[in-house]
């Protein structure tokens, strides 16, 4: 049961939402509490793709961004609302924590602002005395001079938040269209006809939600969209599980020249994550890492921390953040454009406030022009398929008694087995693609990258989409893993 719509030609929607990462995905899942017809669209072959794949995965608690921004009400909204959606959601969170490392008098006094701020909005934080920080973070450099600490901020796997949203939208639903890329609107007679890779379809109400294309996308309808995208790309490091060096989140001071700066993250699966730069990029979908960008993170980490085990990355990867010429989250209705909406520009804590942007659209931007019912049958919770990793003995033990597909070991470096890779394709919005499986089950996350497990998920995913193993792609159309049979 995959759940993927394939379009009836000139069906008309409620709401269409472009784009399928955090932003698009978490509106859905709200919008399928009500009685709405809703498309949700993506260019891509899977959900969550662009930026909400690749980020530093951090609720960040909202201590950053300025007064009066919409960045610092939803920021502080969306964390406080994280944990108990990441518990409706059965996705992981972790509240690891943060400390904010001054290096000197001038970044001090900049920490004194942070926690003015922090007080003000009544995020929980202290300053830690330095001989504790040192114990419980021995890596510190030895140039941090004070300590900052927010023991709420938390990380979470953003892409499991999107796809499980997605999957709510579906259960109550709403229709997720992939490889449907939007590439023109015309507005007449109050509608919407969105034409994509996948047809044509009508709607009362468009969201663009759509990244770093969000202003490609607004100049299909309007000149003048109001806002230019500029997206920054950052890079990252991907350290082994077993070279984990922090137990907390571990920020420079920000600033404003080079923003949150280059952290070290723990990761909810154990792993580090040192990074990230901050580039101007024409290229809005390259997410190739560079020689420079990877020496600057090399560089700059050195400024709170020490001893590094750089040399046990095991991976390299970079995302495009949606930057734009505002400093701020762009969710406005468009000028002249009844029901067309866009909710742009969602950069850095795009993440974190994401539950609250999406309260935001729907309360203050779709409700009071298109007022739709609650939907007394819509269920608001997902129930994860079993994770091997996270059960006792004996809850392995009877899983595999009832199918022995569950102890058939597939991927050593994370321990998944047949079974969950099973579930992961067969699910709804279930994976089709090796790229799709290891996100959702992380078969070539760990230390061999895939080396041995790929083609045996190759063979599961022929076997369960029922095509030949030559079909099957990496991640995108075209991306072939096998060219041909031989004996
Ligand atoms: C390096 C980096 C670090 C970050 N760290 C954090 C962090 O720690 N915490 C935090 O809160 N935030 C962080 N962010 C920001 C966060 O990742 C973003 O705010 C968030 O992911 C934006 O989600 P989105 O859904 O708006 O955009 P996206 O995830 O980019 O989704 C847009 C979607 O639109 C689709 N699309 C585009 N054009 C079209 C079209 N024409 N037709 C159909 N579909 C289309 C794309 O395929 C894509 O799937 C970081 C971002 C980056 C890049």
């Amino acid at each position: 049961m995959q759940a993927y719509y394939e379009p009836m030609p000139g069906e008309t929607f409620d709401v269409a939402i472009i784009g399928a990462g955090i932003t698009g995905t978490m509106l859905a899942k709200d919008l399928s509490a009500y009685r709405a017809r809703i498309l949700l669209l993506d260019k891509e072959n899977d959900i969550a793709d662009g930026a909400t794949m690749a980020n530093s995965a951090i609720v960040h608690a909202g201590y950053d961004p300025e007064d009066g921004t919409l960045k610092g009400l939803l920021n502080v909204q969306g964390a406080r609302l994280y944990e108990s959606l990441c518990r409706d959601l059965q996705c992981r969170y972790l509240e690891t924590g943060a400390y904010i490392a001054a290096c000197g008098e001038e970044e001090e006094k900049h920490l004194d602002i942070l926690k003015a701020r922090a007080d003000r909005r009544q995020i929980p934080c202290e300053f830690v005395p330095m001989e504790k920080a040192r114990s419980e973070e021995p890596a510190l450099s030895d140039g941090v001079t004070k300590v900052l600490s927010f023991p709420t901020t938390a990380v979470i796997y953003p892409w499991q938040v999107a796809h499980a949203c997605a999957q709510v939208a579906v259960q109550n639903g709403a229709k997720v269209c992939l490889n449907a890329e939007v590439t023109a609107i015309e507005h007449a007679d109050g509608l919407y006809r969105l034409r994509t890779a996948k047809g044509d379809f009508t709607a009362r109400c468009v969201v663009n939600a759509a990244g770093t294309h969000a202003e490609a996308v607004a100049r299909m309808v309007t000149d003048e969209p109001g806002f230019r995208m500029t997206p920054r790309k950052g890079e990252y490091y991907v350290l082994d599980k077993d070279a984990a060096f922090v137990r907390h989140i571990i920020f420079p001071v920000p600033s404003q020249e080079k923003g949150k700066g280059v952290l070290a993250v723990p990761t909810v699966y154990g792993n580090t994550l040192i990074g990230p730069n901050s580039d101007f990029v024409d290229d809005m979908d390259d997410p190739g890492t560079s020689v420079d960008g990877l020496k600057y993170v090399r560089d700059n980490i050195g400024k709170t921390l020490k001893n590094v085990p750089l040399n046990r990355a095991i991976r390299v990867f970079a995302g495009v953040r949606p930057t734009s010429d505002r400093p701020d989250f762009i969710l406005e209705e468009a000028k002249g454009l009844p029901g067309f909406i866009n909710a742009a520009s969602i950069e850095s804590p795009g993440l974190a406030s994401s539950p609250a942007i999406s309260r935001y659209v729907i309360d203050r931007l779709i409700l009071p022009r298109f007022a739709f019912e609650k939907n007394g049958n819509a269920v608001m919770t997902r129930t994860a398929p079993p994770v091997l990793n996270e059960m006792s003995v004996e809850e392995r033990n009877a899983l595999i008694a009832k199918n022995p597909a569950y102890g058939k070991i597939i991927c050593r470096c994370e321990t998944v087995s047949e079974g969950e890779i099973v579930d992961a394709i067969r699910a709804p919005l279930g994976a089709r693609t090796v790229k799709g499986v290891k996100k959702r089950v992380r078969p070539g996350m760990g230390r061999c990258q895939g080396g041995f497990c790929e083609p045996r998920v190759v063979e599961i995913l022929a076997r369960e989409l029922n095509v030949s193993p030559l079909d099957i792609v990496l991640d995108g159309p075209g991306s072939w893993i096998l060219e041909k049979e031989n004996r």
